[in-house]
């Protein structure tokens, strides 16, 4: 991955109409109301810095999955809502279509430093079937084009991807190129010992980023839901705990490749295990190689715990995704909580390079109120920062202008 042309990169904006894609998929409760603004929070300095230079601003978002028509509760009136307190009068509001007649007349009328935000972008079937003539109608609404939705890259979807043939330059928001900076190390230059802790719900959907960090990292951990594929995989009996069979050969494959390469996948040494699903189940903790036939193992126990803080400790960089146990209830949470709250520690007093991806990950911290602030990089991608791990190229940023300086860190 080379790097990408950011806003910093162009200095020309005084007047410039600038197509600004951003991830404001943010999540709203039953009466409509935003319960997280973080995304739209991320995305202010981008903002702000071109209003500065006085760019004239068209935000391009989506919400939820309309599905190529309006749907009225996926409207983006909560958004403009939200930019209009945090921009004040420079906020022009938002339209009311995402193409068309109104749209070209306010954004003809923009004025430096205006900014203006498109009604919900998949509203329109052209958007995710990324269609050439919708994403030029959308290039003729603006002048340069810059995307920060770091959150969307993996999807080639006609304001993500086929704009930017059209505008030129095509650059990175702030967000977009921290997300690019704090990723790339990881797969091109960790500084090592290098751990990555990967844990959550399925195997399937991670398989691919287990592939890729077990050739990059020094240490794979695994933990959560997927753990008792591989357990399974080893010939270990896991009761009635998560499992998915047609992944059992794959991390058969896994375990031996690791093998082969001298690394060592660590899967722990004790489990908590509950007779239920449940907040209330009845629960004890064995060996990670004598769960009950009728008992699931929903946490990592203690010793595992313990035995995970001295390769915290001695890392130099970590990346953590995806939840130790089923941290939702308190009696499964102590692996996660345990395993955050040492990631930390080891970021502060060991200078460590820590990055963090998954939504239910960073739940967890809301949950534990462990700040953002305390590890290298939060990332704001789910399922982009896993296919970017994975080394797949994302369509979003692969299109944007190539720097001409090499990464540093
Ligand atoms: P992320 O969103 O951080 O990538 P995932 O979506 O992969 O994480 O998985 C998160 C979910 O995994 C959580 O809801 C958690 O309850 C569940 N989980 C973790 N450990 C287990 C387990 N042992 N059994 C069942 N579910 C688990
Ligand atoms: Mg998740």
């Amino acid at each position: 991955m080379t790097l990408k042309k950011t806003i910093r990169d162009f200095t020309d904006w005084a007047g410039k109409r600038v197509l600004l894609r951003v991830d404001f998929n943010v999540p709203l409760n039953a009466s409509g109301e935003i319960t997280d603004a973080s995304r739209i929070e991320e995305s202010l300095p981008t903002i702000q810095y071109l209003q500065d230079l006085g760019a004239r601003i068209i935000l391009v978002s989506h919400l939820g999955r309309p599905k190529g028509t309006v749907v009225e509760s996926m409207r983006l009136t909560p958004v403009a809502k939200y930019l209009a307190t945090a921009l004040g009068s420079a906020f022009v509001g938002k339209t009311e279509t995402v193409v068309g007649d109104d749209v070209q007349t306010r954004v003809q009328t923009l004025q430096d430093g205006q900014v203006l935000l498109l009604e919900n972008i998949r509203f329109e079937p052209g958007e995710e079937a990324n269609e050439a003539g919708f994403a030029k109608q959308l290039a003729a609404l603006a002048d340069v084009y810059v995307n920060d939705a770091f959150g969307t890259a993996h999807r080639a979807h006609a304001s993500t991807e086929g704009v930017a043939h059209y505008l030129s330059p095509a650059l990175a928001g702030f967000l977009m190129d921290k997300e690019i900076r704090s990723l790339t190390p990881l797969l091109k230059s960790p500084e090592r010992p290098f751990t990555a802790i990967i844990g959550g719900s399925k195997i399937s959907s991670k398989f691919g980023v287990l592939s890729t960090l077990l050739t990059v990292a020094d240490t794979l951990v695994i933990g959560g839901g997927m753990m008792f594929t591989f357990l399974a995989a080893q010939g270990f009996g896991i009761g009635k705990s998560m499992v998915e069979l047609d992944f059992v050969s794959k991390a058969e494959a896994l375990l031996k490749q690791a093998n082969g390469l001298g690394k060592q996948i660590w899967l722990g040494e004790d489990l908590v295990v509950a007779d239920r699903f449940a907040p209330d189940a009845s629960t004890q903790t064995v060996s990670v190689c004598s769960i009950p036939e009728d008992m699931m193992a929903l946490d990592i126990g203690p010793k595992s715990c313990a035995s995970l803080i001295p390769i915290i400790n001695a890392s130099k960089t970590i990346l953590w995704n995806g939840p130790m146990g089923v941290f939702e209830m308190p009696v499964f949470a102590n692996g996660t909580k345990t395993i955050a709250e040492a990631v930390a520690r080891w970021t502060k007093e060991h200078h460590g390079f820590s990055v963090l991806g998954g939504g239910d990950t960073l739940a967890a911290l809301e949950l534990f109120h462990i700040g953002h602030e305390r590890f290298t990089h939060v990332s704001t991608g789910g399922g982009a920062s896993l296919e970017f791990l994975e080394g797949i190229t994302l369509p979003g940023i692969a299109v944007l202008d190539d720097a001409t300086t090499l990464i540093t860190r």
